[in-house]
Formats: C-alpha cells, structure tokens, sequence
C-alpha cells in the first residue's frame, strides 16, 4: 500500500465504525488527496470492500497514469455525473451512502437521491478534512518548498515597493515574481494595502491607492506549489516609522511570539489564539483583532484545524498552521504579521523564514 492508498484505508476504516457502507467523496481537493488525480469532474466512491473513480472519456488516460491500480467508471457521454454516480452507488449494493454535506449542491444531492433507490444519502462532514490536518514528510517538504517560492518572490519584489507604484501593480508583480520563482501560481490574489487601506484586513489591491501615500504598506500573499501553498504577511514601511507604528508593530509581534512559543502537540487550538489576543487586548487595542490568530495550511489556503477563540481542537504533530494576529485601525491603518508553523513531535518548528523584527520592515 502506497502513501495515498493507505489514506483510502484509513478513510475506510474510520466509517467501519459508524453505520455507513460508504463515502461519496465530490470535493476536487479530498479526490485530489486521496487519489492523486489532479483533474476536475470526477468523484470518488469508497465503499467497505470497494473504492471507484467516476469520471468522464477525457480523464481516462490521465486516471490510469496518475492513479495507478485504482478502478475507475468511465461514465457514457449520455450520462451525467449524477446519474452515473446513481448507477454505481446502486450496483455496489450501498444502503448507507455519506457524501460531504458542505460540498455537495442541494440540486446535486435531490437528483442523486431521485435517480437511486434503496439507497439512503447520509450528511457527512469532514471526513476527508480531519484526515488531511496531519502532514506526512512528503507534504511538509512540498510546504517548505512553496514558502521558499514565497520568500524568493518577496526578495525580489522589495526594490519595486517605489513611490507612485499602485497597489495593483505591486500585486500583479508579486503575482509574476511567484511563477517566476517556481510557483503554479499565487495560492490566493494578494493583498497588497498602503496605510490606512490596511484597516481593512482583506483589501483588494487598487489602482488608486500608491505606495508613498502613507508611510507603510501591508502584503499578504502565499505561493501554490506541488499542490501544497504557503501564507505570509509582512508590513514594510516606506516612510518614517511613527511612534504610533512602533508600538502597535510590537504589540503585533509580541502576540505572534507568545502565540508560537504556545504550539506544542496537546494543545488546544483556542489557547493559542488566547495567548495572542491576552497581549493585545493588555495593549489596549482588544477590540481591534476581531479575527482568529490562524488556520491550518496544506492543499488549500484555509482548511482544519482552525485557531480561534471557540476551536477546540487539540494539536498534533504534522499540522501546519499560520499564525497571524493584526490589529487594525480604522482610518489608520493595519499590523498583521503571518508566519507558516509545523507542530512537531515536541513543540513547533516556524517553516517561514523572512525577518519580522521592527528593524526589518524598514524599506
Ligand atoms: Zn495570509
Ligand atoms: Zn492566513
């Protein structure tokens, strides 16, 4: 059994448990993980004994290549997906289908349910996801590789943060330097914001706005690489540094300090949002991070575990989270810093490595 079928199995054996005979899995990423397909339109079935990709002529080849062994229904051209998701749930005699209540359209799940009979579509939720919050080695280097080619692309874009340029054409520069880095691509549109339109913690980049219109200018961007992505912010000051910036740039990096020094397996999610949110509400500015201190990070840019006052999960080695307390001002402006960390097997490792202290913002 290779690392991706042995996902399948522990897929499987966690419903052995429950009274479902198998999994409807329609999330393109959760296919993407459990099978390494990398296409679109195509499901998987798991079953107890039996595990089928449902797909269409043009994926075929692509099915055979990158998912060597697996069983694949081809469906006709007359058929939809839907029917031809009926057709094998039927044959495979399944009484108790789950599919992924948070994915699955409500349109898509009434025809599925009319077009099969005998067979009852149970609402799962995160099966799939809960399983995809531990990192293996391969995943935590393909993580380590995408905040390289976001790092690399940040170093080359700092002698471009010129007066005048606009924060779209900061953006679009970034975007470039990701690619040319190594990337597929940005793993989400960054969010390039000068001064005061860092109040708004996810300002689209416009072409109004331009680096020297106020004296400091946040960055949040992340790279996709081979599939897994990387999430960063840095605030870089073109100007002069206020003693108002000073403080609330400390007050940000302390929490993030105290939020990382409280990573270690065993604990839960909401104390170390609790570490980060006690420095800055002791600040003053309590009122003014109204966001949880992170997420997880992996084949997508938000996804489990989630570190936030009510999470309650409790941390395990091989999760990789971001941690990115802000505080935002209004008509002021905004701090966030967000850096990459991997909970090891006694502690934590911080995967992202560019300078945040107060000296390094400075252009
Ligand atoms: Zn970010
Ligand atoms: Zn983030």
């Amino acid at each position: 059994m290779n690392r991706i079928s042995s996902r399948r199995e522990k897929l499987r054996h966690n419903f052995k448990s429950d009274d479902l005979q198998g999994l409807l899995v329609s999330s393109a990423t959760n296919v993407a993980y459990l099978t390494g397909f990398t296409g679109d339109s195509s499901v998987l079935l798991v079953s107890r004994e039996r595990e089928l990709m449902i797909s269409d002529g043009r994926f075929t080849t692509q099915i055979e290549q990158e998912c060597p062994g697996l069983e694949a229904y081809i469906r006709p051209s007359t058929q939809t997906l839907n029917q031809a998701i009926a057709h094998v749930a039927g044959s495979l005699g399944v009484e108790r289908l789950g599919f992924e209540a948070a994915i699955l359209s409500v349109a898509d799940f009434q025809t599925i349910r009319e077009a099969v009979a005998g067979v009852t579509l149970v609402p799962t939720t995160d099966r799939v996801e809960l399983l995809r919050q531990i990192k293996d080695e391969q995943e935590i280097e393909a993580t380590r590789e995408a905040i390289a080619f976001a790092e690399k692309a940040f170093q080359m874009l700092r002698p471009e943060l010129r007066e005048g340029a606009s924060e779209k054409e900061i953006a679009d520069l970034l975007e470039a330097n990701l690619r040319r880095c190594g990337a597929t691509g940005s793993s989400f549109p960054p969010i390039v914001a000068v001064g005061s339109r860092a109040a708004l913690p996810h300002a689209r980049p416009t072409e109004t706005s331009r680096i020297g219109d106020d004296h400091f200018v946040l960055l949040d961007w992340g790279a996709t690489g081979r599939p897994y992505k990387s999430d960063l912010t840095r605030v870089v000051v073109t100007g002069k540094v206020t003693s108002e910036f000073e403080t609330i740039y400390r007050t940000v990096l302390l929490a993030q300090e105290r939020a990382i020094a409280a990573i270690r397996p065993g604990v839960r999610a909401h104390d170390v949002d609790a570490e980060a949110r006690s420095v800055i509400e002791q600040a003053g500015f309590g009122r003014f991070f109204d966001h949880g201190v992170g997420h997880g990070l992996g084949m997508e840019i938000h996804e489990s575990p989630r570190l936030r006052k009510q999470s309650e999960t409790i941390l395990q080695p091989g999760m990789i989270v971001t941690v990115e307390p802000g505080i935002y001002l209004p008509d002021w402006g905004g701090i966030r810093i967000e850096d990459d960390v991997l909970v090891t097997s006694d502690g934590c490792e911080v995967l992202t490595h560019l300078a945040r202290t107060l000296d390094s913002v400075r252009l």
